[in-house]
């Protein structure tokens, strides 16, 4: 009885799902709206190499009428490169992210994909070559083959490996009794958070991803797990572009570039060392504990007092 009555739950929860309506094709009242491509449009070209993987210009938008979050965010994120988006809680980080899956719609500014203006591609076509690894996540109740393949049900071996080895998950395949075929168990618990985390990754990177978002956990990392994310990270960037939201110096320090992001402006962008110095937002970011480090915090306060 107790089995029957979590699985009616279960199913009123999944059909609820169901029933929702489809996503509509503008939000209503609000945003520009996403236009599919005009009847007759030649089907878009999803490669032109000289164009950045992703490329932002004077993005504006708001929630609600008159009350804006992004107020001029302007950047790109170049194929194969690491950028790092960083600002205190609230200057509007996650809404980019929105805004580049195309949850919502710039009130104004472009958004652009190798080059094509999201106006052109549809919903469909922009999310295509887009991964967002979230900070919600999921270990299923399963193996570990289980959980990283359960958005690419075909992958063989191979990629599976490819994408262990990317994320430095091989530790746990060789921890687990039965490897990737081993049972992770009460929904993760026995793995640490930068397992979880990684676990996620890998399951992004299962689907070839042009372009990865990834909004980088807050939560404590000890030096072990902190290094094997920076290390995956750059391996990653093999494959695709990335554009971490980075609560850590460990983090910023790899990056190819930092985005900083002040009230919803873009105010500075460089690197880790350059910034120090040219920039007051991001020192004060790092010596407000914005961005965190395990081991290093001792060598960022050195660095910012000079
Ligand atoms: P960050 O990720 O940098 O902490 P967010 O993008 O989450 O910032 O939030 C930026 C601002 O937008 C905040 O003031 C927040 O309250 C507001 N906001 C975020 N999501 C929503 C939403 N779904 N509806 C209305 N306001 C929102
Ligand atoms: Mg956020």
């Amino acid at each position: 009885i107790g089995l029957i009555q979590r699985g009616t739950g279960a199913y009123l929860r999944i059909d609820e799902v169901l029933a929702l309506p489809e996503e509509p094709a503008q939000r209503p009242g609000r945003g520009t709206p996403c236009a599919s491509p005009a009847p007759g449009t030649p089907p878009a070209t999803p490669h032109a190499p000289a164009a950045p993987a992703l490329e932002l210009t004077d993005i504006h938008f708001g929630y609600v009428p008159d009350r804006p979050v992004l107020r001029g965010a302007t950047f790109t994120v170049p194929h194969h490169g690491l950028v790092a988006l960083v600002g205190r809680s609230g200057a509007g980080k996650s809404t980019l992210f929105s805004l580049i899956a195309r949850l919502y719609d710039p009130d104004a500014g472009t958004i652009r994909f190798d080059g094509l203006p999201t106006t052109a591609l549809s919903r469909g076509q922009c999310r295509e070559g887009i991964a967002l690894v979230d900070q919600n996540t999921h270990v299923l109740e399963g193996t570990l083959r289980e959980n990283i393949t359960y958005g690419a049900l075909d992958a063989g071996d191979d990629d599976i490996l490819r994408v262990v080895r990317l994320t430095r998950l091989d530790p746990v395949v060789r921890r687990l009794p039965g490897g990737l075929d081993g049972r992770l168990g009460d929904h993760g618990g026995t793995l640490s958070a930068g397992e979880r985390q990684r676990i996620a990754l890998a399951r992004a990177l299962l689907a070839r991803p042009r372009l990865l978002l990834l909004d980088e956990h807050t939560s404590h990392l000890d030096a072990v797990n902190e290094t094997a994310l920076t290390r995956a990270l750059s391996a990653v960037t093999r494959e695709c572009a990335v554009l971490v939201i980075a609560h850590r110096l460990s983090t910023v320090r790899h990056a190819d570039r930092i985005v900083v992001l002040e009230d919803g402006r873009t105010v500075a962008s460089g690197r880790h060392d350059e910034l120090l110095t040219t920039s007051p937002a991001y020192r004060e970011l790092a010596t407000t504990h914005v961005l965190r480090s395990h081991a290093s915090e001792k060598t960022w306060e050195k660095a910012s007092e000079n």
